[in-house]
């Protein structure tokens, strides 16, 4: 593809450059987790949604643009019949990563396949390793599925496996150490993510959210942490390492620490809307671009623009905060 018109480069205002994009391929999911959807969740009609070939154009146009890393989610993307099918495409397109967000519940079975389509890496959110409690967070769904799935990505090469661990006050906070063991026992890297106020029944509240200082300092007290610092990896994720090498945990901290100054995501929302931000409500269309025979020119300056228009931060905890008219899962975690 030829984009010579454009810079092939999405830079923001504030330099920032965004090579790694967020493509959610649903709004649906298979679970309800208590911080991300309602127990009645609407889904938007299929026909809403992107096709197959209409995610590999924007994945082709995002790749002229520079784009480097790929990461799948949803709602759950493995609810998709087509998943499969999807990575192999996006892989084929040559990013250097192609990687997938999934709740477990249908990895065990999907793990091989989507690896041999060429994904690469797998991060698995699981919030609580206690069988009883599981089922009150995410509503649905059986843990023993879910640490079987882990097993099956790294059985299939997915490695390392990262744990999702969004954690709450009161409710899955007393797990920490637990989840830092499983870390130190399996080699997974156990990412703790703090509640944000994307959840759809809007009962976030600045008290809910576990700050990454009281997790750091909760692990540190059992098995030192030394900060992972590496200059190439602008994942938002902060890293530690055991002092005693026993694996990595990683913390994000969009609530207390926020790391907007190195953010480098672009997202596509399901229904092919671009956003700049998780938290903020300027969306570009490209659905309709799309089926009205848009050219390659014209989606990417759509892909341009929505970096144009970025902002310097999300501004939560600010005066001026609005919450996002959609939630998580409608935008894609
Ligand atoms: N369904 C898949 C899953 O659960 O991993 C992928 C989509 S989910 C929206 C992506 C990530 O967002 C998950 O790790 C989930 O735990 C996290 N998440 C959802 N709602 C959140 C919230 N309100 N605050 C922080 N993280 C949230
Ligand atoms: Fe579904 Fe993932 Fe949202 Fe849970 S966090 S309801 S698994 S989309």
């Amino acid at each position: 593809m030829s984009l010579t018109a454009l810079e092939a480069r999405l830079v923001d205002r504030f330099g920032r450059v965004h090579d790694d994009l967020r493509l959610s391929i649903t709004d649906r999911c298979n679970l309800r987790c208590v911080y991300c959807m309602t127990e009645d969740q609407v889904f938007r009609p299929r026909d809403e949604l992107l096709t197959a070939a209409e995610i590999q154009r924007v994945g082709a146009v995002a790749r002229a643009l520079g784009v480097r890393s790929v990461r799948i989610t949803g709602g759950e993307p493995l609810v998709r019949a087509d998943v499969v099918d999807i990575v192999a495409g996006l892989a084929a397109q040559g990013f250097e990563d192609v990687a997938l967000t999934t709740n477990g519940t249908r990895l065990e079975k999907l793990a091989a396949p989507l690896a041999e389509a060429g994904l690469r890496r797998v991060n698995v959110s699981c919030d609580s390793l206690r069988p009883d409690r599981f089922p009150t967070i995410r509503r649905r769904g059986r843990l023993e599925a879910v640490l079987g799935a882990m097993e099956a990505a790294e059985a299939a090469g997915l490695q390392p496996v990262k744990v999702n661990v969004v954690l709450m006050a009161g409710v899955n906070d007393d797990e920490v150490l637990d989840f830092a063991e499983l870390a130190r026992r399996t080699g997974r890297v156990v990412r703790f993510i703090e509640f944000m106020p994307l959840d759809a029944p809007g009962s976030w509240r600045p008290d809910h959210v576990v700050p990454t200082a009281t997790v750091l300092e909760t692990i540190g007290a059992r098995w030192p942490l030394e900060e992972v610092r590496d200059p190439a990896d602008p994942a938002p994720a902060e890293r530690f390492r055991f002092a005693d090498g026993g694996g990595e945990i990683g913390a994000i901290s969009s609530v207390t620490r926020p790391f907007c100054a190195t953010c480098n995501r672009l997202r596509v929302t399901a229904d092919g809307a671009v956003r700049n931000c998780l938290f903020s409500d300027d969306e570009r269309p490209l659905r309709r671009l799309l089926r009205e025979g848009a050219s390659d020119e014209q989606l990417a300056g759509v892909l341009v623009g929505a970096v144009e228009a970025k902002r310097a931060g999300h501004g939560i905890g600010e005066p001026t905060f609005i919450r996002s008219r959609r939630s998580m899962s409608m935008i894609g975690g």
